[in-house]
């Protein structure tokens, strides 16, 4: 299935390396070698996805994914970012920022298109499953169908990646779920990738749940589980 995905790059001849690949595995492509750009486009091209370097010449990659991330019509739209070999504090700082997924510089092409498509395979699977219940949890309500979820009966802005981590948890509420199977079921990593991406986004996810963070328990050495009941909140 053909996709739009933006490519936020100013290295030409890496973003046309990018371009290449992506264009072969049956996507459309644009790319932008500014951050300023970038932002003009998605406006204009309302991409499937986006990959997103981190330092470009004007404005950051961090930057512009905090604005994406700010706006309603954006905030759903996937983002991988490309940071730089050992840059750990990009990674964090990406995730800070609202960033789905990383993939570090240098990279293969194959590797990455690999990861996009894994991406846009499992959006997909999300837009077609069949959601028709609304759960409640204490002040927490998580309407599936609206991807929609509050508290206090106030919206939350989620992503479509934290709204997936949270439903995951939601729907296996009473259970302590481990950061492989979490990788697995919502990034569609194989095990033992990357288990600190869990970490960052559970994180995030508590904050803005605000006064329903502690909803989401962390069992040490395991992983994290949603409490089925809450008491005395
Ligand atoms: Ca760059």
């Amino acid at each position: 299935m053909t996709h739009r995905i933006l490519v936020v790059e100013d290295e030409a001849d890496l973003a046309d390396l990018v371009a290449f690949n992506l264009r072969q595995s049956g996507h459309q492509v644009q790319i932008a070698g500014l951050g300023s750009t970038a932002l003009a486009e998605i406006r204009r091209q309302k991409p499937d996805l986006m990959l997103l370097d981190v330092m470009l010449p004007d404005i950051s990659g961090f930057e512009v994914c905090r604005r994406l991330r700010r706006e309603s019509e954006t905030l759903r739209l996937p983002i991988i970012m490309l940071t730089a070999k050992g840059e750990e504090v990009d990674r964090i700082v990406g995730f800070e920022v609202g960033a789905d997924d990383y993939v570090v510089k240098p990279f293969s092409p194959r590797e990455l298109v690999l990861r996009v498509d894994a991406m846009l395979r499992r959006i997909g699977e999300w837009k077609q499953e069949p959601g028709t219940q609304t759960i409640h949890i204490a002040s927490m309500t998580v309407d599936v169908p609206a991807h929609r979820v509050q508290v206090e009966e106030q919206d939350i802005a989620l992503t479509a990646l934290e709204f997936r981590l949270l439903l995951d948890l939601v729907k296996r509420r009473g259970r302590v779920q481990s950061r492989d199977a979490l990788l697995e079921r919502v990034w569609g990593y194989a095990p033992g990738i990357e288990t600190r991406t869990v970490d960052t986004h559970v994180k995030r996810l508590r904050e803005k749940l605000g006064a329903a963070s502690n909803y989401i328990e962390t069992v040490r050495g395991v992983g994290y589980r949603v409490r089925e009941t809450v008491e005395s909140l």
